[in-house]
């Protein structure tokens, strides 16, 4: 209706995207586009739509032929007159005009494509309790890929590359081949000329330290400090002492704890070490002392108190000697001993001991039978029945049961209802 309307937006908007005023001087600009170009930047989370119109925006106003185009006649002008660019440059190109590469500590990417992380390599690292204890350092020797020392991972003398003509740059390379009547197979896989990379190095420009492989192998001794009270499954970081690789952050280098099996000593819920000690009856029942070696060396003594009865299975425990606690090592656990009591085999005692020692053991239970109960009762013999055989007969009775009933039915582990009432 009314033809051509100039809109209002379109010799604002730059200024706007920017936040300065129209009057803007040029420093302003570059002020306004840094601080915004640096919250908006992708790899720092933000939008790379804002990203890219920031770039575009403070390439139009800082370039003071377009910006007075752009003042009289808005973007359309400038999309027409500039050879149909208007934005001609990479959003990326211009960030970096100002802060370089590194902005971000990435170190040198480009086009603001992130650089690859490198693989981290995981070695269990096997340790004994004891050294876990104690804490120690071993040195481990390993071959890792470090970039060559004489073409700084180029691996050419000039630093010049060529794209590869085997894959056109691609690093990959697709072959066809008829399996049949019509019929042809893709197979895609990595340029055996350039190993992927995509590019070339002629023969004659090739490094003569790595033979263009950009690697070199290389040899490290690595300390590994193992700290006092270190656990079973936890890890120490070398970080960036992987392979190295042009273009890559080198990963890290992981060792694993794994513990050896202790043949005395077991670390238990933490710092709480656990061992096993076996006592005669005697022992059991009329004291006992004995030594037991630590993990660092020491001789413990371990006795019981005047007139203790031990009794089988029983648990007693040591404060701080258990395992030191990791980083605070002066803490330490407790040694918890379980004791077993081996009892005398059949046989041993005669009548006439067993007759001593009931002298000084505590009374049978008093209820005697009477020898009327006694004719009510019919003779049985005992015999042994071993912790196994229970365990089997419980299993088959189990899957048994299981296979007669549904899962829901009557509990399988249900003791009977009625029992008999002996007396
Ligand atoms: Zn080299
Ligand atoms: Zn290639």
């Amino acid at each position: 209706m009314f033809g051509r309307v100039p809109k209002k937006s379109d010799n604002t908007k730059f200024y706007e995207v920017l936040g300065v005023p129209k009057s803007a001087s040029q420093d302003e600009l570059k002020k306004a586009y840094k601080k915004a170009a640096i919250k908006n930047h992708p790899d720092k989370g933000g939008d790379p739509e804002k990203f890219k119109e920031l770039a575009h925006a403070y390439e139009v106003l800082s370039d003071p032929e377009k910006r007075e185009i752009y003042d009289q006649y808005g973007e359309d002008a400038l999309k027409e007159g500039m050879g149909g660019g208007g934005s001609s440059h990479n959003p990326f190109d211009i960030f970096e005009s100002f802060f370089g590469g590194g902005a971000f500590g990435g170190g040198g990417s480009s086009r603001g494509r992130r650089q690859k992380r490198g693989e981290d390599v995981v070695h269990a690292l096997k340790v004994s309790l004891e050294e876990l204890y104690n804490g120690t350092t071993k040195k481990l020797s390993l071959s890792r890929n470090a970039i060559c020392s004489k073409c700084k991972g180029k691996g050419s003398k000039s630093g010049a590359s060529s794209r590869c003509y085997g894959c056109q740059g691609t690093g990959m390379k697709i072959t066809t081949r008829q399996i049949g009547l019509g019929m042809i197979q893709q197979m895609q896989h990595v340029c055996p000329e350039c190993r992927g990379s995509g590019e070339m190095i002629s023969d004659r420009d090739r490094c003569p330290q790595c033979k263009g492989n950009k690697v070199t192998q290389e040899k490290k001794v690595l300390e590994v400090h193992i700290e006092k009270g270190m656990r079973d499954g936890q890890k120490i970081t070398f970080e960036g002492q992987a392979d190295e690789a042009p273009d890559t952050i080198t990963g890290d280098i992981v060792f694993v704890l794994e513990q050896k099996k202790h043949p005395k000593f077991d670390r238990r819920f933490g710092d709480d070490l656990y061992v096993d000690h076996n006592l005669s009856l005697t022992e059991a029942l009329c004291g006992f002392q004995f030594a037991l070696t630590h993990l660092d060396g020491r001789q413990l003594l371990i006795k019981s108190n005047p007139g203790e009865v031990v009794k089988p299975g029983q648990y007693k425990a040591i404060n701080d000697e258990g395992m030191p606690h990791h980083q605070r090592p002066f803490m330490k656990g407790k040694l918890v001993i379980q004791f077993h009591v081996i009892f005398p085999e059949s046989g041993v005692f005669s009548p006439e001991q067993c007759r001593k020692i009931e002298s000084v053991l505590p009374m049978r239970p008093s209820k005697h039978l009477t020898d009327m109960e006694l004719d009510d009762c019919e003779e049985t013999t005992l015999h042994d029945v071993s912790a196994e055989e229970v365990k089997r007969r419980k299993e088959q009775r189990q899957h048994r049961h299981r296979e007669a009933y549904d899962e829901d039915d009557d509990d399988d582990e249900s003791a009977p209802r009625v029992q008999c009432a002996q007396q």
